[in-house]
């Protein structure tokens, strides 16, 4: 039985910057709180990490670590930097209801904490708490002020508040080695997310959609998918159709899981793994969506509005043109598309706002509304939502 409500939150922030270094703290200083002490804060469930992704051939591991405050459980996602970060933070990033940019106090804003900010904005991150990382290693409080005073505008420029932005200068290394100072630190960092993230509205009363992450397969038991449900409620013995990608799948959820525990209901925003009946492991991949039959059709054409990156976001250094054929990323999948301009639109620039018609190679779930990521292997051109579905 539930008793307080579930939030998830991810670390996200340029590579090097300290965003696992900071995650593994968070876990180590609320295991060594007193059960049922001042704090109240558990830590439990270490890290869990997920399978790779062997149908790709490529590894997406995603760090869970979950534990309770006073107040609140949590499920806090990093996403380590040496896989395609931005690949696994748009997988993860719609699922965030507030994020952890971890900035380091060295080097402040860097070409990827813009680019992670820009993504985190269009693809549904709401609120950000700043941890000024590296916080042992600057000398005088000056560059602090300086640094924090960059990231509140940068965070401003992109549409966050980011005058009323919590930053909590930190030390994960030093709080890692135990130090009391910055472990206090580490906690009022936690104590900034319990008060500035909201609970989120739960998306209940929506028909069920969750995003494959992973497809398992389990000896004697069947096919199990497994993401985080964006939407709606789904029970044990419910219908539930795949969709996206390729031929359509119905079938019934004949188990469900979160965090390795049976449960018989799994709603909006927990990590569920789901047991579907009678279902090959071949029939199902990453990047289809799980859904209550006929609630979200797959759809191949769609007008969007994007923010195409500018080099100092991570994006390209030159304009692109109509019948630029990149990658369009939505939740958990990666489908080629080609791009065409409005009239009398030769090229798009970057750091320009556009508006696009787009045609994919394969049909992906989706209504207004959803964001995603336009990609050029790994460097992102830009970020998008959908305006209107053609067809
Ligand atoms: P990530 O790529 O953002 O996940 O960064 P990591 O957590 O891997 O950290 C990158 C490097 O910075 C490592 O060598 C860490 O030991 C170091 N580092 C991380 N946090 C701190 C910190 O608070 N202080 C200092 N001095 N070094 C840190």
């Amino acid at each position: 039985v539930r008793t307080k409500p579930h939030l998830n939150i991810g670390t996200m922030g340029h590579v090097d910057h300290g965003k696992t270094t900071l995650t593994a703290a968070i876990t180590k200083v609320l295991a060594e709180q007193e059960p049922g002490g001042a704090n109240h804060y558990v830590a439990f469930d270490r890290i869990d990490r997920a399978p790779e992704e062997v149908e790709r051939g490529i590894t997406i591991t995603i760090a869970h670590v979950e534990y309770e405050t006073p107040t609140r459980h949590y499920a806090h996602v990093d996403m380590p930097g040496h896989a395609d970060y931005v690949k696994n933070m748009i997988t993860g990033a719609a699922q965030l209801d507030g994020a952890v940019l971890v900035v380091s106090a060295q080097d402040g804003a860097m070409p990827q904490t813009r680019e992670h900010v820009v993504l985190a904005r269009r693809i549904g991150v709401e609120h950000v708490v700043v941890a000024l990382n590296k916080a042992d290693l600057a000398e005088d409080e000056d560059l602090l002020d300086l640094v924090e005073l960059e990231v509140r505008e940068l965070l401003t420029r992109y549409g966050f508040d980011g005058e009323r932005v919590p930053v909590v200068r930190v030390s994960g290394l030093r709080a890692l080695e135990g130090d009391p100072v910055w472990t206090q630190r580490v906690l009022d960092l936690l104590a900034a997310v319990d008060e500035h993230v909201p609970i989120p509205p739960r998306r209940l009363d929506l028909p069920f959609l969750m995003p494959i992450e992973n497809v398992l397969t389990i000896t004697g038991r069947g096919t199990v998918v497994t993401g985080a449900v964006e939407r709606g409620t789904l029970e044990v013995g419910d219908a539930v159709e795949v969709i996206g990608l390729g031929p359509a799948v119905s079938t019934v959820a004949t188990g469900l899981e979160t965090f390795g525990k049976p449960m018989a209901r799994a709603e909006a925003g927990d990590n569920a793994a789901v047991l579907l009946r009678g279902v090959k492991r071949g029939e199902v991949r990453r990047g289809q969506v799980v859904c209550l039959p006929g609630s979200v059709r797959p759809h191949t054409r769609f007008r969007a509005d994007v923010h195409v990156l500018s080099a100092a976001e991570g994006g390209r250094r030159t304009p692109f043109a109509a019948n630029y054929r990149p990658q369009f990323h939505f939740r958990t999948s990666d489908v080629v598309g080609v791009v065409t301009l409005d009239e009398g639109v030769t090229q798009v620039r970057p750091g320009a706002a556009a508006s696009l018609t787009v045609e994919l190679g394969q049909p992906v779930a989706m209504s207004p509304g959803l964001g995603f990521a336009m990609r050029e292997g790994r460097l992102t051109v830009a970020a998008g939502t959908v305006r209107e579905v053609l067809d």
